[in-house]
């Protein structure tokens, strides 16, 4: 009890307590948090130090990935300037992929989607990515 106690404190004094703890409480049952630490397994199809990108394993086109970073990060909401450069970095890897999957002079679609008007299932960012038919304008 002393040593939580000793923990909490230490995160109050850096100011950090709260974020810190959502941070633990959202990662622990996060599905995407567990594909990232391999406890669940995904079809990876690609790895960096901040991100991976595996199959949707329901896919909604003949390719479709899901690029996610390593961090856990809930919603487009919890973006803000201390963590924005990952969402470059995403889009990186959505170019890599376009390569590597050949579809980068058809074409393809990008999309994230944000809470329950935007259609979102998994609460950890992940920019979907489309490609292999051509895909209709607007999306449902
Ligand atoms: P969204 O509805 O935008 O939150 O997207 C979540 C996506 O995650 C959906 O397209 C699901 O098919 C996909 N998904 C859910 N569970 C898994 C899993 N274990 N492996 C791969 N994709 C998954
Ligand atoms: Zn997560």
């Amino acid at each position: 009890m002393l040593m939580v106690a000793r923990y909490h404190m230490h995160f109050l004094e850096e100011g950090k307590w709260s974020d810190h703890m959502n941070d633990v409480g959202e990662k622990n049952d996060c599905l995407f948090c567990r594909i990232v630490e391999k406890k669940v397994p995904a079809d990876i199809v690609y790895e960096s130090d901040d991100l991976i990108a595996f199959k949707d394993i329901e896919p909604r086109a003949p390719i479709h990935c899901l690029i996610i970073p390593k961090k856990h990060i809930s919603t487009i909401n919890d973006i803000d300037r201390s963590n924005s450069n990952i969402i470059g970095l995403m889009y990186e890897a959505a170019a890599q992929l376009a390569r590597s999957f050949n579809v980068d002079k058809e074409g393809y679609r990008v999309v994230m989607n944000c809470n329950s008007n935007g259609g979102q299932t998994v609460y950890h960012i992940h920019l979907h990515f489309l490609a292999g038919r051509q895909l209709s304008w607007p999306p449902g």
